[in-house]
């Protein structure tokens, strides 16, 4: 959206005017440039005529499908909000453009090995993600990454060893701290014939492989994970350097070579892994990590390693704000680039030294599964802030409410800024004077909403203005509306809380009407922490997000008492948004705050006809999540029934009463732990 400008002196007023499009009718084109949609979300997302999000899980190649419509289906068959929605198309189709990336780097280099993609287990562990993955990357080879015991698990029950060509696998590759049971259950997968790459990470675990593998008499496949010395960026950027958690030294590198050699093992060792972190924004962090790396690749291969493998972990960015730029939720390189830079630096390193170049390897988690869910919750309600003045002033008001009547009729263009610091200052002498007993109730409500009518005209006046004063820079930070919504941040969204991480969020119908209110998101925890009040922009952050108001349904036989109470006593059309872009690490990191569970999942494949729902993994119910915490739903409702009958005894409950208490509350066990909204009319 362009700034507009007001022009000054020489334009008559009517002229500028006119420059002013605020008059123009709202376009989808407006809503594409104020939620950013196609810089974040292409090939995948995009605005039908309708006004409705459109997912195209095959980007440009397979058909779309209406998410609104989506949404309605899906609560037709009894699918509760919030929702998240799976695409394994968007998830083959990620896989299949980097593998093509790669594909495109090693022609145009004439690189002469391959590459093969790993999924590391730990960015979504969830069953049915990594069956898609599998399953899609087969063509590929791609193999898994483990982290854990449990991810190990994973992988080798996933992953078809009759599916292993002898000389072209899928691999495995063991990260993570190992015990006893973890390396003789990777090596007597290779029995089976998988391929499992087992990577030292801590001397120890050396000893303790090579003491399993001459005891079930397997030889094993060895890698070494170093710790480099480039520094990497951004929230993860601590995983390299000399502290860091992982990985092994150069001079523990050099005792492992020392020590293979002794055993004449040395020939086990093929693989270098490195990894920098996650969300690498910048592509000179990952310049300068391929340039220390490919040396000690090439440095392992002189010393006789049978060097075959050159791992270098994850790091490949999402661009969560569309920016393309450095910033921490963005990147500014692209897939291809990131390719070409790879491929590149080790060619380069190992045509100097006349050494053959490694088969290829990335374990980008973030960037293969990031873009394929999407969050649908639907708004519950809405706090405005009401910037009307109270009616007119009455004789004899009290000196500070005067004053502040005068400020509100005074705020011009040419004060706006002044008059901001009056109002704020006459507002908190007015509430000085209430805590000391000179205002009454009814003063104070008089003084307050006079202080938010001064807000909301300086507001109106200075969002058409270029230039806006620091101090004022957070009246629209006041001035926004409060969406509360079905959701739980710390359940589904943690990073947003955790660490600030931003995703993109947008209405997904209603964007061909202009979006008219500002608002922040609540959500139904009560944890003051329990809120979206970042959002996306073009250059850093913004506080509030463009929103539509609900539209309200009259009730008519519900009469409000007052007026003010009307909005409350009507239904809203459910209004739904949407948060994209967080198929990667949310899932798993989510806690069970105030008890809110685990949410519906729904999972959409495409075929030639359109879409159809492939499973639907129901969310908890309450006696599951209280199941967690140890509390058993049928002595809950045992206690509750007890209680019943001694109120009944005591005379302070009637059979009816009772028995609608124990229906709710054994209800209650069997639902979802969100809400559901409206259900009273
Ligand atoms: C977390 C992790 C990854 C995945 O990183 P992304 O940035 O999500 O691609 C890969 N390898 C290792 C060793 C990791 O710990």
């Amino acid at each position: 959206m362009e700034k507009i400008k007001i022009e000054k002196a020489t334009t008559k007023p009517t002229e500028s005017l006119k420059k002013l499009d605020i008059f123009k009718a709202w376009t989808i084109e407006d809503s594409e440039n104020l939620y950013r949609i196609n810089e974040w979300g292409n090939p995948y997302f995009s605005i039908n005529a309708a006004g409705h999000i459109m997912v195209s899980p095959q980007g440009e190649r397979g058909s779309a499908l209406d998410l609104y419509h989506l949404i309605e289906g899906l609560r037709q068959r009894n699918i509760g909000l919030p929702l998240l929605i799976r695409f394994s198309d968007i998830l083959a189709d990620r896989l299949e453009r980097l593998q093509a990336c790669f594909n495109r780097s090693i022609a145009r280099y004439n690189y002469a090995n391959v590459y093969r993609g790993v999924y590391p287990i730990k960015c979504n562990q969830h069953r049915h993600i990594i069956e898609a993955i599998v399953n899609s990357g087969k063509p590929y080879k791609l193999g898994l990454e483990a982290g854990s015991k449990p991810e190990l698990m994973i992988a080798l029950a996933t992953l078809d060893p009759q599916e292993n060509t002898q000389n072209d696998p899928a691999l495995l590759i063991c990260n993570g701290y190992k015990d006893r049971e973890y390396l003789e259950t990777a090596l007597l997968g290779k029995r089976l014939g998988h391929y499992p790459i087992i990577v030292i990470e801590q001397l120890k675990e050396l000893y303790l492989t090579l003491k399993i593998s001459r005891n079930l008499n397997i030889k094993p496949i060895l890698g070494v994970r170093v710790k480099l010395c480039t520094k990497g960026s951004g929230r993860w950027g601590n995983s390299t350097g000399d502290r860091a958690k992982f990985g092994l030294t150069i001079p523990e590198i050099l005792t492992v070579i020392k020590h293979l050699q002794a055993l004449e093992m040395l020939d086990c060792l093929q693989l270098l892994h490195f990894h920098i972190g996650s969300q690498i924004a910048s592509i000179g962090v990952i310049k300068n990590a391929m340039r220390e790396a490919s040396q000690i690749y090439v440095q392992l291969a002189q010393a006789g390693a049978n060097m075959k493998y050159l791992d270098v972990g994850g790091g490949l960015a999402v661009d969560y704000d569309g920016s393309k730029t450095n910033f921490y939720a963005s990147k500014n390189y692209n897939m291809q680039n990131y390719a070409n830079d790879i491929v590149a630096a080790i060619q380069e390193a190992c045509d100097g030294a006349n050494i053959a170049v490694p088969t290829l390897i990335t374990e980008s988690g973030r960037a293969m599964a990031a873009h394929h869910s999407i969050l649908v919750f639907d708004v519950l309600s809405t706090h405005d802030v009401s910037t009307t003045p109270p009616p007119a002033m009455e004789e004899k008001e009290n000196l500070i409410i005067r004053n502040l009547w005068e400020t509100y009729e005074s705020i011009s263009l040419k004060n706006y800024q002044e008059t901001y610091h009056d109002a704020l200052q006459f507002k908190e002498e007015a509430i000085s004077l209430f805590n000391f007993g000179y205002l009454t109730l009814q003063e104070r409500a008089r003084a307050e909403q006079l202080y938010w009518a001064c807000c909301g005209k300086i507001m109106s006046l200075i969002c058409h203005q270029d230039y806006v004063p620091d101090d004022l820079e957070d009246l629209e930070k006041i001035l926004a509306s409060i969406y509360y919504v079905n959701l739980s941040v710390f359940q589904s969204a943690p990073d947003s809380w955790a660490i600030d991480q931003l995703f993109p969020i947008m209405p997904i119908h209603r964007l061909e009407e202009e979006p008219k209110q500002r608002g922040i998101l609540a959500d139904l925890t009560c944890d003051s922490d329990g809120k979206i009040d970042q959002f996306i922009d073009r250059e850093d952050v913004k506080s509030v997000l463009e929103l539509h108001s609900l539209n309200i349904k009259e009730i008519p036989e519900l009469q409000p008492q007052a007026p003010e109470l009307s909005s409350c006593l009507s239904i809203a059309e459910p209004y739904y948004l949407g948060m994209f872009l967080i198929g990667a690490y949310q899932e798993i990191m989510g806690n069970f705050h105030n008890l809110f569970g685990d949410i519906n999942v729904v999972h959409i494949s495409m075929n030639p006809k359109g879409y159809q729902i492939e499973h639907i993994v129901k969310g908890d119910t309450i006696k599951q999540v209280l199941g967690y915490v140890q509390y058993d739903g049928d002595d809950l409702l045992e206690a509750i029934r007890r209680q019943t009958e001694q109120g009944l005894q005591d005379n302070k409950i009637t059979l009816e009463e009772s028995q609608q208490l124990l229906k709710d509350y054994e209800d209650s066990l069997t639902h979802y732990t969100y809400l559901v909204a409206d259900e009273i009319f």
